[in-house]
């Protein structure tokens, strides 16, 4: 249960962990695609300014007059159109117009290859002195947010299906801008519109595989979770077992019998309740182990300690071992003589295994002496005395011939 409860606890953590590293890795990705939308979009915004102070520098440039550079009807200038000869007129290109113009050679370029244009742009104004370069509401919103004295906006839009990035930064008015808009009321330094960016280059974001990637990687980890502690757990149990059990004989060690009797011993103090314990001890054992040897000794030790162990049938009664050929059998809330008489069906059934033992001096075959001793009626000062009668009692056992039990008396 405690195990699971880690395994659970663990495998929380770890999803958390994958949550977070998405969500950082995510937003990071995020942050980056407006980045790099932002610089692109800004940059080609510059590239238009540059544009635009090329042509400025000049005053305008002339063009021939072709279907598609018409003289501009909203440029004043003295000397807007130049007959050369009868094929030739020129005609001045001032910035705004040729802004327009490349604006507009970009959405041809739309038309012409019907995967979308990269970049739109579009001049504007909050006073356009040509009416189609009023602003659309974003740039309204954006042109007056530029006078308040932000610098520039960028933000993602929606073209269709696909993102796209809206960039925008103002055009401020120079000494050559002031010969066309100064009758617009404007002087040097002031706003006087804004070329808007529309770039459908927006990085894409590899979610899918980041997604795959972390959700693998969860999974991965979440069976590592699972396997590791499943091993730690099995190895804690190996741990724990060898702290409590005997290797050879399989019943629990003499630290846990010690622990036991301690239990039961105050709580047969606390309930006025008998405790007896029976300390058991294989005859003539070291003559055992020189006639059939060290294995077949502790052959005979497992089985005598299985023997024991089955005597027992209440719930409550344990045994243990307690040191080489010794044994020792916990029985809570039993009077002597229900001790005395389980004592003895250990005995018997020690003796019924028939375990030949041709090196015993009483009997054939293998058999324990007993030494049972009670709490009830004596004034015991702690648990460990309980054990000291019982080993009286074995001792008595062993003295009056071995293969009997003998109990514990004060006398
Ligand atoms: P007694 O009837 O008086 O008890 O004689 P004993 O020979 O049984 O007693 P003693 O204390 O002289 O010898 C106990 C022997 O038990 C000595 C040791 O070789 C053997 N022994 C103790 N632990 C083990 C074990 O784990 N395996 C084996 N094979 N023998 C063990
Ligand atoms: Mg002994
Ligand atoms: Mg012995």
């Amino acid at each position: 249960m405690k195990i699971k409860k880690i395994r659970i606890l663990i495998s929380l953590v770890w999803v958390m962990l994958i949550s977070i590293s998405f969500l950082w890795n995510y937003t990071n990705a995020k942050k980056e695609q407006e980045r790099i939308a932002f610089q692109s979009a800004r940059s080609f915004f510059n590239h238009i300014v540059i544009t635009r102070l090329w042509n400025a520098r000049h005053e305008g440039v002339y063009v021939p007059v072709t279907k598609k550079s018409l003289p501009n009807p909203y440029l004043e200038t003295p000397m807007r159109d130049i007959k050369v000869n009868d094929k030739l007129t020129l005609t001045k290109v001032n910035p705004a117009f040729m802004t327009r113009q490349i604006s507009e050679i970009a959405m041809e370029q739309e038309a012409l290859t019907q995967t979308g244009v990269l970049v739109q742009f579009h001049i504007t104004s909050l006073k356009p002195i040509r009416p189609q370069n009023k602003p659309t509401a974003i740039e309204e919103r954006f042109l007056k947010e530029f006078e308040k004295g932000v610098k520039e906006k960028g933000i993602f839009t929606k073209k269709g299906a696909e993102n796209s990035y809206f960039y925008m930064a103002p055009l401020l008015t120079t000494k050559s801008c002031l010969k066309c808009h100064a009758k617009q009321g404007y002087k040097e330094g002031d706003i006087r519109g804004g070329i808007s960016v529309t770039s459908s280059f927006v990085m894409k974001i590899p979610l899918l595989s980041l997604l795959l990637g972390h959700v693998a990687i969860g999974l991965v980890g979440l069976f590592g979770i699972v396997l590791t502690v499943g091993r730690l757990s099995r190895a804690y149990e190996t741990i724990r077992e060898q702290a409590i059990f005997d290797a050879l004989t399989g019943v629990p060690n003499r630290r846990s019998f010690s622990e036991r009797l301690l239990t039961e011993y105050k709580l047969s103090r606390r309930h006025q309740q008998p405790l007896s314990i029976i300390m058991c001890d294989v005859d003539y054992f070291k003559a055992y182990n020189d006639a059939y040897g060290h294995s077949s000794g502790d052959l005979c030790l497992k089985k005598v300690a299985q023997t024991i162990k089955a005597s027992l049938k209440r719930p409550g009664d344990s045994c243990a071992r307690y040191g080489g050929e010794e044994f020792a059998v916990i029985l809570p809330n039993t009077p002597l003589d229900g001790a005395m008489h389980i004592a003895e069906k250990i005995r018997s059934n020690i003796e019924e295994l028939g375990i030949p033992h041709k090196s015993s001096l009483s009997e054939k075959v293998v058999t324990i002496s007993l030494g049972v001793a009670t709490s009830a009626g004596t004034a015991l000062s702690s648990h460990e005395e309980l054990v000291k009668h019982s080993d009286t009692a074995l001792y008595k056992a062993k003295e009056r011939g071995r293969n009997q039990v003998q109990s514990f008396s004060q006398a």
